[in-house]
């Protein structure tokens, strides 16, 4: 009697091509849509950042060059930028804002006093340095 409970029919088969055509498509999708960062799964469909140097999409834990390994490209285009354009600013973007020339010279005053005032350290420094 217990020959009856096998389960036998065409209902039981499944088609396993479809199976893992669908397994590929969710696993590239997934792909897509999580960091690139070996081992980490953090979605990046709403947050995720373009890294400029290698192509690839991160996390907000990994965009930064350095974090996912592409500090040194990251460097090197720096470097070139900053050779090309012949001048470092601080920070990024800068360049674009105006400063109007009364700013500017109370700025470059500023900046004066500033270095007056971090050269007199420095002397006083080397002279403790000294004893
Ligand atoms: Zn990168
Ligand atoms: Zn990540």
């Amino acid at each position: 009697m217990t020959a009856a409970c096998l389960p036998a029919g065409p209902a039981a088969r499944e088609l396993p091509a479809e199976e893992d055509f669908d397994a590929l498509v969710s696993a590239a999708i997934k792909a897509d849509n999580t960091c690139s960062f070996a081992k980490c799964t953090v979605s990046v469909v709403t947050l995720g950042q373009l890294c400029p140097h290698c192509g690839h999409r991160y996390c907000l834990g990994h965009h930064l060059p350095e974090v996912h390994g592409c500090g040194e490209r990251a460097r090197a285009h720096a470097r070139q930028r900053i050779s090309r354009e012949g001048v470092l600013y601080p920070g990024s973007g800068t360049k674009d804002r105006f400063l109007d020339p009364a700013k500017r010279a109370q700025l470059q005053r500023k900046l004066d006093k500033k270095l007056d005032e971090l050269t007199g350290q420095r002397r006083s420094k080397r002279k403790e340095k000294g004893k």
